[in-house]
């Protein structure tokens, strides 16, 4: 099976009048059509910078980044994006948010009509077509978020933190949502987390960075049982567990 998105020798560093910050060094990793892969590290690391490159939007100083061969460019329909926080347009019913990407990018075509229906109806989201976002709540938006990230139906979906600005209880809805597009369309997900415990229910590799480097990569169970690197031996042995009362 080729790769949906191969990472080459990926290095790149910011220039500033400070001096210069190494924000990737040397990365390469690829992600299988239907892998549901976690990038985790603290902040700073460069999970940012990787995805601006993923999704066009920096160029690669050193390295290739390629998606079934072909380098990706900003807005590329084959990449969905889902962010932290929603930027949904208050002046938009959510079904006109919906539509937005495919107007800009000026490709409301009846298939892509079709497909966005049949979306809405399989995620339960038909009913909230002509609602304004501030009449829904943050679990409820964060769905509308993911329907926007595929409406252009992606090949990958990236995910930065798609969870943390909600509550707990919210939380598992969304992230079953996600695990429910992985398996059912095949989509390929890269999730960036800090949350271990979602990463170890959710994901099927994981890719540990740390100060800008790859530290390493492999299915969970291997990395969470078997961890190699320091980094990620702390990161593992600080994960809560339970202990018994009494
Ligand atoms: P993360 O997303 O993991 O928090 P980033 O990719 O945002 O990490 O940052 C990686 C490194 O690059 C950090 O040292 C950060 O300070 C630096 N950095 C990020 N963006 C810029 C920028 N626009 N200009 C200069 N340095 C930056």
């Amino acid at each position: 099976m080729k790769p949906l998105l191969e990472i080459r020798n990926i290095s790149l560093s910011y220039h500033t009048v400070s001096g210069e910050t190494k924000a990737l060094s040397n990365i390469s990793f690829d992600l299988m059509p239907g892998e549901f892969l976690a990038v985790v590290g603290p902040s700073g690391c460069g999970k940012s910078t990787l995805l601006n490159l993923i999704c066009g939007m920096l160029p690669a100083e050193e390295g290739t980044i390629l998606m079934n061969g072909i380098p990706p460019s900003p807005g590329d329909p084959r990449i969905g994006y889902m962010l932290q926080k929603d930027h949904l347009l208050e002046w938009r019913s959510i079904y006109r948010n919906i539509l937005l990407g495919l107007e800009i990018r000026k490709e409301k075509t009846p298939e892509k009509l079709a497909y966005i229906e049949k979306m809405l109806d399989t995620y339960g989201l038909d009913k909230f077509r002509t609602a304004r976002p501030s009449q829904l709540s943050g679990g409820m938006r964060q769905r509308i978020v993911i329907a926007i990230a595929l409406a252009a139906n992606p090949d990958i979906l990236i995910c930065d933190e798609p969870t943390t600005a909600l509550d707990v209880t919210i939380q598992e809805g969304i992230l079953n949502l996600l695990k429910k597009i992985n398996r059912e369309k095949g989509t390929g997900i890269l999730f960036i987390s800090h949350n271990l415990h979602v990463v170890r229910k959710l994901c099927t590799r994981v890719a540990v960075m740390c100060q800008g480097e790859l530290l390493e990569e492999g299915p969970v169970d291997q990395v969470f049982y078997h961890p190699q690197a320091d980094y990620t031996k702390g990161l593992i042995a600080a994960i809560p567990t339970r202990r018994k009362r009494g």
